[in-house]
């Protein structure tokens, strides 16, 4: 056990934009008072055995990326230990004819795909924060990588696992299928540290045959696109791609200018947009292996775009945006030392829903103005589609004086969290799309658990699995079930 006070504040806060603000600041209310780094599982058990004996409270911590408060310490009397998983990390299994993987549950992505790649193997998860999160955290909160339609949400990769409680064990082998009952993996994926600390998993990998590519496309408007996006998710022509990413019209309008500049390349190419009448129109975003299956999917892509007035772009807007894809969302820490607050909310709904969700959503993010006629640029775009609907990813900016005063912007940014939850809730959208709940969602997630209606049986069913599997309440508290809004904690 570790008690190194940086090691601490190092441990004491995810990556959200209160845990930004607050960590500048220096305004964090509570540090864990230690960090223990199990070895095994068996070093996981006894962790947990005596915090329970002890009455220690455990937050487990895979790469700490978490924008929800899922790793935040908790208030409250009792001892906050940080158990980091750092060291159950790398391969130790590999089924090559099955294309089963297991690793230790806090190995990070790129040790991954470095584990796998020697082999010409691929696990095609790729979150914005692949450099940083583990495999651990992607499965217990549902993370989606950014190749999706080839490779599906991480849960769909998860074949076994391992799962160490408090009060119990669970493991479940790695079967292809099976009927026996609810599938315990199910379970264990969203659990986000509450149910007990996921030590091993195994997952399915596939052969990496060829690098991605990504195509760009420009579409006169929104709905149009979304049309669009749809169409493609229907089509057997287009069934190849591996990524799709849809901006609106004022994503878009940022994107062309960081990524155009304002040099003689971007007035031609703006010039020619101008031209064919999609100059403010919305950027598509596709990717696919480049490969002749790859040709295919865009061959296809491209005529649906031509069909709807679209204008095709090509490799290289998409080539930029592959070389930047894991540093984008950066920016936002220049940001704040420029005096904006950066923050992003996702959710998923049907088809038909999308538009109610997107507007309400706007609506409610705009309604925050309490200073002046300050502007809130809200930006969209959609992402990870299924046959059945997709993703809304917004991204919003508030000015926050520069003066070191955290706690204000915390105020403030809570306001428009809770707000824009609200909405989504009402709307019928998901809580969360691939986030997940932590300490900060929680309070607008019976919507989607009871299916709107005051039963309350969804949070109750997983109660009693926290209470089978944790029955003093050591593991993570506050977190996935706790209804008490948290947002300023
Ligand atoms: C810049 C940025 C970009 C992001 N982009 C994406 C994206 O594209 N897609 C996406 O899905 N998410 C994204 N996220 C969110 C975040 O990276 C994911 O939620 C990720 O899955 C968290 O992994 P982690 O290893 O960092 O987990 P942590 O943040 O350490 O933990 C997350 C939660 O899981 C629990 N936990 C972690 N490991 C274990 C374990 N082994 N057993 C039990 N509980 C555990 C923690 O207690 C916590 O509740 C992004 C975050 C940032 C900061």
């Amino acid at each position: 056990m570790f008690k190194d006070d940086l090691d601490r504040v190092a441990h004491s806060r995810g990556q959200g934009t209160p845990d930004l603000l607050r960590l500048r600041s220096g305004s964090v209310r509570r540090l864990p008072d230690g960090i223990a780094r199990p070895a095994d599982e068996a070093e996981t058990a006894d962790l947990l055995r005596r915090a329970a004996e002890n009455g220690v409270r455990v937050v487990p911590w895979g790469g700490g990326t978490s924008v929800t408060g899922g790793v935040n310490t908790p208030p409250g009397d009792a001892p906050v230990v940080v158990a980091s998983l750092e060291r159950l990390s790398g391969l130790s299994q590999l089924d090559e004819s099955a294309g089963l993987a297991t690793f230790g549950a806090g190995t990070p992505g790129p040790v991954v795909e470095k584990a796998l790649d020697p082999h010409g193997l691929t696990l095609g998860h790729f979150p914005q924060s692949f450099e940083q999160s583990t495999l651990g955290g992607w499965i217990v909160t549902h993370s989606t990588g950014q190749e999706s339609l080839r490779y599906g949400r991480i849960a769909d990769r998860v074949a076994g696992l391992r799962l160490v409680a408090p009060g119990d064990r669970l493991v479940v082998p790695p079967l292809p299928a099976s009927s026996s009952g609810p599938d315990l993996r199910w379970w264990v994926a969203g659990s986000e540290g509450r149910f007990g600390i996921l030590t091993e998993a195994t997952v399915r990998v596939t052969p990496k045959r060829y690098e991605t590519r990504v195509e760009a496309a420009m579409l006169p408007s929104w709905w149009c696109g979304v049309d669009v996006a749809r169409g493609l998710m229907r089509n057997a022509d287009t069934a190849g791609l591996s990524m799709l990413r849809l901006s609106d019209e004022p994503e878009t309008e940022v994107a062309m200018t960081v990524g155009l500049g304002d040099g003689p390349f971007a007035a031609v190419v703006n010039a020619w947009l101008q031209l064919r009448r999609v100059r403010h129109g919305c950027l598509l975003l596709l990717g696919a292996e480049d490969s002749l299956d790859g040709d295919r999917a865009f061959d296809g892509a491209r005529a649906h775009v031509g069909e709807a007035g679209g204008v095709w772009l090509g490799r290289r807007p998409g080539r930029h945006w592959l070389r930047d894809r894991f540093r984008h969302p950066y920016l936002r820490d220049g940001l704040l030392d420029l005096g904006f607050v950066t923050d992003t909310l996702e959710t998923a709904a049907p088809w038909s829903q999308l538009p109610a969700l997107y507007d309400s959503v706007r609506a409610a993010l705009r309604e925050c103005v309490t200073v002046g006629e300050e502007e809130i640029p809200v930006l969209c775009h959609l992402s990870h589609p299924y046959e059945d609907g997709a993703s809304l990813y917004f991204t919003f900016f508030f000015g926050c004086p520069n003066d070191g005063d955290g706690e204000a912007a915390v105020y403030r940014w809570a306001d428009f969290k809770r707000r824009a939850s609200q909405a989504i809730a009402t709307a019928g959208g998901a809580t969360s799309h691939h986030h997940g709940i932590g300490r900060w969602h929680s309070p607008w997630s019976d919507a989607e658990w009871s299916g709107g209606e005051n039963a309350g049986g969804g949070r109750a069913m997983l109660e009693a699995v926290a209470q089978r599997l944790d029955p003093k309440g050591v593991m993570n508290p506050h977190v996935l079930l706790d209804p008490v809004d948290r947002l300023e904690d």
